[in-house]
């Protein structure tokens, strides 16, 4: 089982490695370079500070010793220009994998079939990577200062072994006794060196499981504390209730007992940073003084230089703390990965439906059938059929109602129809072809839909008709105008241009009428043959909603309208109504048909919206 896991790992460190390279090809070549040279950096001054003090101990020639002084200066100064550069480099690269890594974040959530968007796990998912990499700062965004740390620490060990090395070799001119004592000596100190590694090797792996346990914590905090501030930022959509309902005590405890609890967790994880470094710190220093003392004793007996004890004392030195911090970053990526994963693993989010092959050209001219065949539906995780053993026909040209109590499944019909979800049993055939097969891109510019729940966007009023940066103004105005908004558009101080809601300053709020005409004239703008109305008219007042619908007939023409309306007296033009109730088609025929049927649904519906017929008749 550990192999496996261990391999899928790999696997994802390795992918990660990949996509970073693809997405800022400089950033694993900055973090390279920059790693090798900030480990040979140290040791510059180390070694030649040595060869300085043995040539003012020796020969004392000043034409080597300006060569020495000279070399220090100038072979510091390139590796440090050298290292400001790619700096430079790595920090733009690693803004650019920031946001791309986030963009493909986004890219699947436009891109996913919708009933993985429904599913409260799938944004749980997302919103634990982001907190990941925001407070914890983990997942594939932290992998090149994870390899940087790995391979400079790894590098530094590598030097500071070979400088340090001769010193541990006693040298052959000594006597037997100061022989012997010297690798008494030697071995005395790679034993101590093991056991502060050994010792550095253990806390690490305390310390990072507690770390990532108190961080795992720490993010649910985060996700509440997030919440809480979209409440507040959209004050728009919260504010009346909050108002109303003296919710802002409510949410301000919330966010004291946030305050606490992420004050305690900083806390935790400070004390345990503190402890940890602390600890390290105290057996390093211990370490360095017997490394001075080994040394210093090697210099008195005469068997190294003088020199040689600032080279070996400073190779020995960064050879402890860079091992210490070897370990801590290869603890550190390899407790990343399990974020790296995540990442992967909702990137890979599987797609639960067909894309389909089969292309449709879009005709004016050309006559289109729906047919349900025996279509039944559940939602996942629910027992319940939301719709069940429906079958109708559906022809070019048609205006067709369907209405029915709330829950009867009506919205379930249209998400079916749209593809949003597939039917567990029977079909759904466009012309004779289950619409599963044809390209889902296709399929979708064969419809235009107006959910109850539409969306409009903060870009440009013209733009958000016509779903382009460019657009036809006139026709955007045409169709403005025919649902009755067109006037008012053009009174706004850049007309189409003008961006809908405060997000930019030049930006207009618009009531939920305009914003359901808005809607309604992009579904037009689209020119699709199926055009699908789901109660985007419940703003609008009974008059104003039949004029729409009126109105709507006529512009068009041979399309075919379905429209989903609480109001039974906008549905009587339609030539077919159909009838839902708890999930299944009870009823069909046209109003004057239905509304004979004394003992049916559709005339218990129609007698208790009376009201509104007698209004609009
Ligand atoms: P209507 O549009 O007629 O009000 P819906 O089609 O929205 O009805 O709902 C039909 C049934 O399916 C209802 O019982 C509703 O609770 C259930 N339902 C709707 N959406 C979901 C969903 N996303 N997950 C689970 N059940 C759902």
């Amino acid at each position: 089982m550990k192999s496996v896991g261990s391999k899928r790992q790999f696997k994802s460190f390795f992918r990660a490695l990949r996509m970073i390279q693809n997405m800022t090809p400089l950033l694993i070549p900055a973090t390279v370079l920059n790693a090798l040279l900030q480990s040979f950096m140290p040791f510059i001054p180390i070694f030649m500070t040595a060869r300085i003090i043995d040539e003012l101990f020796g020969a004392r020639s000043v034409a080597r010793l300006s060569l020495l002084v000279v070399s220090t200066i100038v072979l510091s100064f390139i590796v440090f220009l050298i290292l400001k550069g790619t700096e430079r480099i790595k920090k733009i690269s690693n803004q650019r994998l920031f946001y791309l890594g986030k963009y493909e974040m986004d890219r699947l959530i436009l891109r996913t079939n919708y009933e993985n968007t429904e599913k409260p796990r799938f944004h749980l998912r997302k919103q634990k990577i982001e907190d990941a990499s925001i407070i914890g700062k983990r997942g594939i965004w932290r992998i090149p200062d994870l390899l940087e740390r790995t391979l400079t620490s790894f590098c530094t060990v590598v030097i500071s072994i070979i400088l340090a090395y001769p010193t541990f070799i006693p040298s052959k001119s000594q006597n037997a006794t100061s022989f012997e004592s010297s690798i008494w000596q030697s071995i005395v100190l790679i034993i101590l060196i093991i056991l502060s590694s050994c010792y550095s090797l253990f806390s690490n792996s305390r310390f990072s499981k507690k770390f990532f346990k108190e961080l795992d914590h720490g993010m649910k905090f985060n996700r509440l504390f997030s919440y809480y501030e979209d409440l507040l930022r959209d004050d728009n959509r919260f504010g009346k209730d909050v108002r109303i309902y003296h919710q802002s005590e409510l949410i301000l405890k919330s966010f004291n007992d946030f305050n606490k609890l992420n004050t305690r967790f900083q806390s935790n994880i400070g004390r345990l940073q503190g402890r940890f470094s602390g600890i390290n710190a105290a057996v390093t220093s211990i370490i360095s003084g017997f490394v001075y003392l080994f040394v210093g004793i090697k210099a008195l007996n005469g068997s190294i230089s003088i020199g040689s004890v600032v080279q070996y004392v400073g190779a020995i030195n960064q050879f402890t703390t860079s091992f210490s911090k070897m370990i801590t970053s290869i603890s550190d990526s390899w407790h990343n990965i399990k974020y790296v994963q995540l990442y992967f693993d909702f990137l890979d989010t599987p797609s639960l439906k067909s894309e389909g092959q089969i292309p449709i050209s879009i005709d004016r001219n050309s006559k289109y059938e729906i047919e349900f065949r025996n279509v039944s539906f559940k939602y996942l995780e629910s027992d319940a059929y939301a719709l069940r053993n429906i079958s109708l026909k559906i022809n070019s040209g048609e205006r067709i109602a369907v209405v029915g109590m709330n829950g009867s499944g009506k919205t379930t019909f249209i998400k079916l129809l749209c593809r949003l979800y597939d039917p567990q049993e029977g079909q759904i055939l466009l012309n004779g072809v289950n619409i599963q097969q044809y390209k889902f891109q296709d399929y979708m510019n064969f419809l235009s839909v107006v959910f109850q729940d539409f969306q409009l966007f903060a870009f440009p009023l013209g733009q958000n008709v016509s779903s382009d940066i460019n657009y036809d103004e006139q026709r955007t105005l045409e169709y403005l105008d025919e649902v009755g908004i067109g006037e008012k558009v053009r009174s706004l101080p850049n007309g189409l241009e003008t961006p809908l809601y405060k997000v930019d300053e030049d930006g207009v709020d618009i009531s939920g009428g305009e914003a359901q005409k808005i809607a309604i004239a992009r579904a037009l703008y689209k020119d699709s043959p199926f055009i699908i109305l789901d109660e985007p008219t419940a703003a609008l007042d009974p008059r104003a909603e039949f004029d729409i619908y009126s109105k709507l007939q006529r512009i068009v023409k041979n399309k075919t309208i379905i429209f989903i309306s609480h109001r039974l007296s906008s549905c009587r033009f339609c030539n077919e109504i159909l009838v839902l109730d708890k999930g299944k088609l009870i009823q069909k025929g046209t109003h004057d048909e239905l509304v004979q049927d004394k003992s049916g649904k559709y005339f218990e519906l129609w007698n208790a919206q009376a009201q509104y017929y007698q209004l609009n008749s």
